[in-house]
């Protein structure tokens, strides 16, 4: 079938957006008409080459989607047609030894994500015009009006609940929720650093406050963050004028000289060596430090920005945490239920809506940083 598309050739170059030919969905993948995908920071990074894909053929990025099952390829038995879901960043296979553990983020499939080619090997996005092969994005490729997915990549969700706003659980809202609810146990008064305050830390600032921790502490580098954070439940705000040593100073001030018992890193990139410093300065004695923001891959200094001795003597833990530490088919569809509630407020998390021929302004407004929270595509 043919459809249209938001196609990525050069980095850095505008996104075209143009008529893709689609195959059918083979054994064990799906079609799956695009209801709304959001923009996510780690599609600018693909766009910016800052994270690196295994092939240099053309991509359709994007992996925040949900939208309607059209038709389903032989053996798919999770989904029918008509059905509403959401795509998943990263496929579970269900069978592997990572998936029998319950740690689906881990699953042996994650090796396969960067390839730009189906779980067979094959492609099914091509160009309209001669034909030539697209790369998929992570088996999602949402930035498109329909895209053939896997069925290790979907989440099944009701039909009467906005998919505009459910795709953000299947990267963004999930990564920072679940890394502050399911990858430690924080107990209600217990105090938190969230340093990075996009996406990924207004979700987990929604965490903090759904565990009751006491003091939520957000740094930033950009007021406008600040501010968002203070309306999802920041008790405190710091703005990081790229001073480790002051911004530390100031969390100590704030919890009696102390640190916070947990503190998350949701920057990663260029910047890391800085945000992951304050994440582990943030910790106090014996505190726990989640490291979630990834993509240091260009750095020439892969090293942590932490001493050793500090680590040891006040016996601090680093954890590194993927997709929240997920399972996806059991916490997706508690997220959903805590959204239809009112319990989780994923409205406030989309500053703003666009259409796919807006892609390129999506992409200007994530890389300026202090634009916007989340941007959805409405298909
Ligand atoms: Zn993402
Ligand atoms: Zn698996």
């Amino acid at each position: 079938m043919k459809m249209r598309a938001a196609v990525l050739y050069e980095q850095n170059e505008p996104l075209l957006v143009e008529e893709i030919e689609l195959d059918p969905p083979k054994a064990g993948e799906l079609l799956v008409k695009m209801v709304a995908t959001g923009v996510c920071h780690s599609d600018a990074h693909y766009y910016t080459g800052d994270s690196q894909r295994m092939s240099d053929r053309p991509v359709i990025l994007g992996h925040e989607g949900a939208g309607i099952v059209e038709e389903v390829g032989p053996g798919v038995t999770i989904v029918k047609p008509g059905d509403h879901v959401i795509m998943t960043f990263l496929p579970a296979c269900g069978k592997c030894k990572w998936c029998h553990r319950g740690e689906p983020t881990l699953c042996d499939l994650g090796a396969l994500i960067r390839t730009g080619k189906m779980l067979d090997g094959t492609s099914r996005h091509h160009r309209a015009s001669d034909g030539a092969d697209i790369d998929n994005f992570l088996f999602v490729s949402s930035f498109a009006e329909y895209t053939v997915t896997a069925e290790a990549s979907i989440v099944k969700v009701p039909d009467y609940l906005p998919l505009e706003r459910l795709c953000l659980l299947g990267c963004g809202f999930t990564t920072g929720y679940g890394a502050v609810t399911n990858a430690v146990h924080i107990r209600p008064g217990e105090t938190v650093t969230i340093v990075g305050c996009g996406g990924l830390g207004l979700a987990a600032i929604q965490g903090a406050r759904s565990c009751d921790a006491g003091k939520i502490i957000a740094v930033d580098i950009h007021e406008e963050k600040l501010d968002m954070a203070k309306k999802f439940g920041a008790t405190h705000t710091i703005l990081n004028r790229h001073d480790v040593r002051e911004v530390t100073k100031e969390i100590r001030e704030i919890t009696w000289g102390e640190g916070t018992d947990y503190s998350f890193e949701f920057v990663g990139m260029e910047q890391s060596q800085e945000t992951q410093a304050i994440a582990f300065k943030a910790a106090r004695k014996a505190g726990t430090v989640v490291l979630v923001g990834a993509g240091v891959q260009k750095l020439k200094e892969k090293t942590l920005p932490i001493s050793s001795d500090e680590l040891i003597l006040y016996r601090k833990t680093i954890k590194g945490v993927l997709f929240g530490d997920a399972q996806f088919q059991i916490d997706i569809p508690r997220y959903v239920d805590l959204f239809e509630q009112g319990k989780i407020n994923l409205d406030d998390m989309v500053t703003k809506e666009f259409t796919l021929d807006d892609i390129n302004t999506c992409f200007e407004n994530v890389l300026a940083g202090n634009r916007v929270a989340r941007q959805v595509i409405r298909f």
